[in-house]
């Protein structure tokens, strides 16, 4: 089946042929067609099966059609993070360069201003995340009653933000009459939820879990003997040096962690650079472009952060930190080995990860990882750092991150507006990250630095809590 045979226009083929598609991938064979009859679609399925094109394409075609109005959008795609919302303008701006389609993303990070005058003019696609939707709705700045098509993307990923409650007044600010694109990689019953009540008669695709997208990548785990943040680090340097390796994203479960190996990694020598939601997002915008055209070989990053994130050609995923839900280990993995391509997947697991490695196991079907021999690896690694004190169970390794260096000032954004922080920033990732336990000021003035240091010989820079106490009586 070609994509002409869905019912796609000729001006939208010459677009799919300029981006070297060649056959509709199942998503898109059973969604397109639906679509372009104006059905409600219920699309069940991962990112990385083709599933933004499955909404984007009939979106143009009948968009095609008609013409937008001051302030009122015609069609609305709703993302749960940034980045996502950016990635579906991109492919907007792909498959529609044969149309005059205007276009707007409204994200956080983003002036207003800027946003706020293509609105003006009239649009026909708004890409938001809802956030930052409701702002400027809240505002006055957009009415959503001229909304012909809306897509909700990602919605379990909205669930576990805490964005349906959003989700559910958008979708009563806009008409009964629209049409509905709804796309979830699972269906919990909240999902099943707004499905039942906002959807009309939907046609369900349902389209394989990447499972199956996994047979292009290989997995490889790594047992750390001891859970001890810099015997990992250790560890995932030598990761990074294998042969094979030419680029890679490496997951961590905390912000703060993402943070302490970028810097760990960039006094280490390697071309790192983070990615979370605390940082600004111009510099999160920057990072990504460099790491999509090789100027940075690798991002550091949370879940939230590079979530749904397609960069074509990553070598290798590196998870860190075991991830805490054994299915942000399917969305990990699945930075690697995209569009057919080899991918290579490699995870540090510790003693204490146990519980965590076993539900991946059980959510992938596999029974082990094949796991590389790093014994030669730790033995050497201990006996060089002979008197190494393996680091108390701490939430975060703040103790051996490199001291005074000031965070540039483009690197952080300023305190949050409201509605960022209550619906844009992710509420799974703020509760994955607690914040990292203040440092000891007295240890941390007379704290050695760390990675490259002397062999630690007794307490080192940290004083035991007993030692501080005031002495009863
Ligand atoms: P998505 O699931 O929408 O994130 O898409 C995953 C990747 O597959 C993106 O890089 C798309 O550009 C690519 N892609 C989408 N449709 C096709 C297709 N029919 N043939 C080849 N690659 C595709």
């Amino acid at each position: 089946m070609s994509f002409a045979d869905l019912g796609l226009e000729p001006k939208l083929l010459d677009a799919i042929a300029a981006a070297g598609y060649e056959t509709p991938t199942p998503i898109q064979k059973e969604a397109i067609p639906p679509a372009l009859e104006n059905r409600d679609v219920l699309g069940i399925a991962q990112t990385g099966t083709g599933k933004t094109a499955s909404f984007t394409l009939p979106m143009i075609q009948r968009l095609g059609r008609g013409r937008a109005k001051a302030r009122m959008p015609r069609s609305l795609v709703l993302a749960p993070t940034r980045e996502l919302a950016a990635q579906v303008a991109e492919n907007f701006e792909k498959y529609g360069a044969n149309h005059k389609l205007s276009m707007a993303l409204l994200i956080g990070g983003v002036s207003f201003g800027d946003q706020d005058a293509k609105l003006t003019r009239g649009v026909d696609v708004l890409v938001a995340t809802p956030g930052r939707l409701l702002d400027h709705f809240e505002r006055g700045r957009l009415l959503l009653t001229g909304i012909e098509v809306m897509v909700v993307d990602e919605a379990d990923r909205m669930l576990d933000m805490g964005f349906i409650p959003d989700i559910e007044r958008i979708f009563k600010l806009t008409p009964m009459t629209r049409q509905t694109l709804f796309f979830s990689a699972t269906m919990p019953p909240e999902i099943q939820r707004i499905t039942d009540q906002f959807l009309h008669n939907p046609v369900r695709v349902e389209v394989a879990k990447p499972a199956t997208a996994a047979d292009t990548i290989s997995q490889r785990m790594v047992r750390v003997p001891i859970k001890d943040d810099r015997t990992k680090r250790a560890a995932l340097r030598e990761l990074l040096t294998h042969k094979d390796v030419r680029n890679g994203i490496i997951f961590c479960n905390r912000k703060s962690t993402v943070d302490v190996i970028a810097k760990s990694l960039q006094k280490h020598g390697f071309n790192a650079r983070p990615i979370h939601g605390d940082l600004a997002q111009a510099f999160r915008t920057e990072t990504l472009d460099k790491f999509r055209s090789g100027e940075v070989q690798f991002l550091v990053a949370s879940d939230v952060a590079a979530r749904g994130l397609d960069i074509p050609n990553v070598s290798h995923v590196f998870n860190y930190d075991v991830p805490i839900h054994a299915d942000d280990y399917i969305h990990r993995i699945g930075r690697t080995g995209r569009a057919g391509k080899k991918g290579a997947a490699m995870m540090l697991v510790t003693p204490a990860d146990a519980k965590f490695y076993a539900a991946i196991l059980k959510t992938t079907g596999a029974e082990e990882i094949e796991a590389l021999d790093f014994s030669v690896f730790f033995e050497e690694h201990a006996a060089g750092g002979g008197h190494r004190r393996p680091s108390r169970d701490k939430p975060d390794d703040n103790r051996s991150r490199p001291r005074r260096q000031p965070r540039k000032p483009e690197e952080r954004k300023p305190e949050p507006a409201k509605a960022e922080a209550s619906s844009e920033q992710p509420k799974v990732e703020a509760n994955k990250e607690p914040p990292a336990p203040r440092r000891r000021r007295s240890g941390s003035t007379s704290a050695p630095k760390r990675d490259n240091a002397e062999p630690i010989i007794g307490m080192g820079d940290h004083i035991p809590d007993f030692i501080t106490r005031a002495v009863a009586g």
